[in-house]
């Protein structure tokens, strides 16, 4: 486990990309540029300096409001802050700062990202999911998760099970329960995580979501056509999988070889 003054420099990391994946939440659907120009207030239209732009603190010094004109800033940007800076924590204390620690850390910034983006706007853009996706390959031959046939097979696997189940879906209900983004985002998770991880997160993403979905239904607030983000399900399931993953693909494993008996 990396020392306390690592760890601290990592949740500092984690709190200034957090920052950046806020512009990036709130200019990728609008198709505008991150790099520039600087942020200003969605209300009075006023830059914000750097002195209000510290993550979290800034956000508690000010009490969610802009120092101008006090329009109301909402509470998941430093939720978002803190949310990524706690991920590469966690990271850091599994797998140390090298170079696994900056490819997940690239994973984890990026479901954070989606799943914010997908509950907001219903889009995962594709500037996140298709480069990701690339970076999963070139980094597969050094990572610990996946070797390079795994990251194509979990790329392929994740592209062609929800891709078959949104065809299967439109074809027997007549709608989209899922959107193309979603077989590109499960993609992206397959070049991280593999194939065997890549299915258990769209089976438990989807169960995720039939759980809020029929929720919804029992509260009457929604119906079967009432459009869900599945994209924030598969991000949190994405999340599990590479947390817990390995573990639950290797306890179904023990139990199949079992039941082949000899086990091959
Ligand atoms: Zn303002």
């Amino acid at each position: 486990m990396p020392p306390p003054a690592i760890l601290a420099f990592v949740a500092v990391l984690g709190l200034l990309i957090g920052s950046f994946l806020n512009v990036c939440i709130h200019r990728l659907p609008r198709r505008e540029s991150i790099v520039h120009p600087r942020s200003r207030c969605p209300g009075c239209g006023a830059l914000i300096c750097w002195y209000d732009n510290v993550p979290v603190l800034s956000y508690v010094f000010l009490r969610g409001r802009c120092r101008g004109c006090g329009t109301h800033i909402s509470w998941i940007y430093p939720a978002v802050e803190v949310a990524n800076a706690a991920a590469y924590v966690a990271l850091a204390v599994r797998y140390g700062t090298g170079f696994t620690f900056v490819l997940m850390a690239a994973f984890a910034s990026s479901l954070i990202a989606l799943i914010i983006i997908d509950a907001r706007h219903q889009i995962l853009p594709d500037l996140i999911t298709l480069p990701l996706l690339a970076l999963g390959f070139a980094s597969s031959p050094w990572s610990p998760e996946v070797s390079l046939t795994q990251a194509l097979a979990g790329a392929a696997l994740g592209a062609a099970a929800p891709a078959a189940l949104l065809l299967l879906w439109k074809w027997s209900f007549g709608i989209d329960g899922m959107g193309w983004g979603d077989v590109k985002m499960l993609a992206m998770v397959g070049s991280f995580l593999g194939p065997a991880r890549a299915l258990l997160t769209l089976l438990s993403g989807a169960c995720l979501g039939a759980v809020v979905g029929v929720s919804l239904m029992l509260m009457r607030r929604g119906t079967l056509r009432t459009p869900l983000p599945f994209g924030v399900f598969l991000g949190i399931a994405a999340a599990a999988a590479l947390w817990w993953g390995n573990d639950v693909v290797g306890w179904y494993a023990v139990r199949l070889k079992a039941a082949w008996g000899t086990g091959a």
